[in-house]
């Protein structure tokens, strides 16, 4: 995924414990080592500003789009490569999903959860075949996984849809997974 963009979903809070923000760092490190642009929020704060942070620090791409409204209120990070500012929550999911060429979520609240769930939908309603990974930072995402596995148990998610999501724990092995997916990306 050489010239390939990552869109990355990522909690706007720091989360209750280091190993969150930890792995904001460590995905934005594996992206850059690896040459690949982020997409996200634009938010400064949180898992988000972890992400963009170190991700600049590198010298990294890191592409901002924004609702107006966020940007009155002064939550936008300062320093981005570029920042797109668009009008509706709507506008910028639509072109976050656009710009990148692959989704990754970081753990995160009701934010985040919305944004992935919005790109594995477009995932199996076939808007869209970018790869969708998940970092499960020491099983954040356990109860969310299990309530898919319980959604295929009950007949509401197909298997073939449910294997759209890829986990892994570890942000180098989520990229890792993702190329597999996405050969033309490498
Ligand atoms: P949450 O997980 O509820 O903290 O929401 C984070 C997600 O929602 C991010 O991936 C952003 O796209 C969006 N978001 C929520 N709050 C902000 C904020 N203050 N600045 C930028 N984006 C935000």
């Amino acid at each position: 995924m050489a010239s390939g963009r990552v869109c990355v979903y990522a909690g706007s809070s720091p989360g209750a414990r280091p190993q969150y923000m930890d792995a904001a760092r460590a995905l934005a490190r594996a992206l850059c080592a690896r040459r690949r642009g982020i997409v996200f929020g634009g938010g400064r704060i949180g898992l988000m500003g972890a992400l963009a942070d170190e991700a600049l620090a590198l010298g990294g791409e890191v592409i901002g789009v924004m609702p107006r409204q966020l940007l009155e209120r002064e939550l936008a990070h300062q320093s981005l490569t570029d920042l797109h500012v668009v009008a509706t929550m709507h506008e910028r999911k639509a072109l976050m999903a656009q710009l990148a060429d692959a989704f990754v979520a970081l753990p995160g609240g009701i934010g985040t959860l919305e944004e992935l769930v919005e790109m594995f939908t477009w995932a199996q309603l076939g808007l869209h075949a970018k790869p969708i990974g998940i970092v499960n930072v020491d099983g954040y995402f356990d109860s969310l996984l299990a309530f898919l596995a319980h959604a295929v148990g009950e007949g509401f998610l197909s298997p073939a849809n449910h294997e759209l999501l890829t986990v892994e724990s570890d942000p180098e092995a989520v990229l890792d997974a993702l190329d597999r997916r996405a050969p033309s990306l490498s």
